[in-house]
């Protein structure tokens, strides 16, 4: 079997009420969908996120006239050629081989988010092309996964006290664990919210905070501290973001609270340093942000080997695959109760995976199980 052609289509659905992390603001949901056409018929399909679109579908295009041609099987030699791209050949002057010159730098977020397309489509395939869903392929079984919803963002005009009604509907909708955004502004205010949140949920609900890197390393060892009363489940990327494994590990020594972290990590060798450092219990790599499924079962491997938890960051009809993989290192997947948060979950799918009482339940599709619904697409193509 030969790839043959691959096609990008960016997206990009708005949301009635933008919201705010404690990082950025966002008026919508952005994706990018990858199709992998191969000589046999078969084609791949892949749903990553990233930005700016047009540069990361741009290098989709440039990984395309490279890839083809290839055995989409070959899933770790095409992952091997394209991240080695980004590294220096010595073979200056770099045309010699007929391939482009070292990656820049400064695109490293795009090149590796590219790398995730192509990489997620060619395990669709090979999971279509063995008849089998990925789940079985890897080894696992179809058990139920449990999964928490987020919600807690900050939006314009609401109260900071709306989460707990937010979050506590989710619970009355039968999730049993639920996960509440941080750090919009002061300590004070979290105590507060997190408070009212679990009073509102019931001692039996897990509950996670995500801080999205809103604290210093002295003051974050405070917030520990007070708000460990609440049985949190974990605090997620709770330091800014210049802090480090050592950093983290520090952290995790000084409060009795477990430790997330690494949905914006490119690779495995620095998720590796958090695990290994001692300062994260759960690891949130995001195979559609940066690098793709290959390079998220290796981390999954590492969670394993080192006690610790892989509890992917979104996609859950991608990700359920890596935790059906790994039963002993897999907790938690994240999943969004809320259709306006994640329009794009909600709607785009004509078959993925389903959440019911809390768990994402995968089905017996072969490859990753998606089938793309392209009137919606078109109705939000970017
Ligand atoms: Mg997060």
């Amino acid at each position: 079997m030969k790839i043959t052609k691959i096609r990008t289509h960016p997206l990009f659905a708005p949301i009635k009420e933008p919201y705010w992390t404690a990082q950025e603001l966002s008026k919508g949901v952005r994706a990018i969908l990858t199709e992998v056409e191969t000589d046999e018929g078969l084609v791949g399909y892949s749903k990553i996120q990233g930005a700016p679109q047009t540069d990361i579908c741009d290098w989709i295009a440039q990984f395309a006239e490279l890839v083809v041609g290839r055995d989409p099987l070959e899933t770790t030699e095409i992952w091997e050629f394209l991240f080695g791209l980004t590294c220096p050949r010595r073979r200056v002057p770099y045309a010699e081989d007929g391939l482009p010159p070292p990656l820049p730098r400064s695109a490293r977020p795009q090149t590796t988010a590219a790398l995730a397309a192509i990489d997620i489509a060619l395990w669709d395939i090979k999971g279509k092309a063995a008849g089998m869903p990925l789940w079985k392929l890897l080894g696992g079984s179809n058990e139920p996964i449990l999964s928490y919803s987020t919600g807690g963002y900050f939006r314009e005009g609401r109260e900071m006290l709306a989460c707990v009604d937010e979050l506590a509907g989710f619970v009355a909708k039968g999730y049993k664990a639920v996960k509440c955004k941080m750090g919009f502004e002061t300590m004070e205010d979290d105590l507060k919210r997190i408070a009212a949140v679990r009073d509102a949920i019931g001692p039996d609900t897990k509950l996670m905070l995500d801080m999205n890197a809103c604290y210093d390393l002295r003051t974050c060892i405070e917030f520990g501290n007070r708000v460990s009363e609440n049985n949190i489940t974990w605090m997620e990327e709770p330091l800014h973001w210049y802090l480090q494994p050592r950093d983290y590990a520090k952290l995790a020594a000084n409060i009795p609270v477990n430790l997330a972290h690494g949905e914006r990590e490119l690779t495995r060798f620095t998720i590796r340093d958090f695990i290994v450092g001692g300062g994260i219990n759960y690891v949130q790599f995001d195979s559609t942000r940066h690098c793709g499924l290959t390079e998220c079962l290796r981390v999954a491997q590492i969670c394993e080997q080192y006690g610790v938890f892989i509890v992917p960051h979104h996609a859950s009809e991608l990700h359920g695959h890596v935790a059906a993989a790994f039963p002993n290192a897999s907790f938690m997947l994240e999943t969004h109760g809320d259709p306006e948060r994640d329009p794009v979950w909600h709607h785009l799918f004509k078959e993925r995976a389903q959440v019911k009482d809390s768990y994402v339940h995968l089905n017996e599709l072969p490859g990753i199980g998606i089938e793309f619904d392209w009137d919606f697409a078109k109705t939000i193509a970017a």
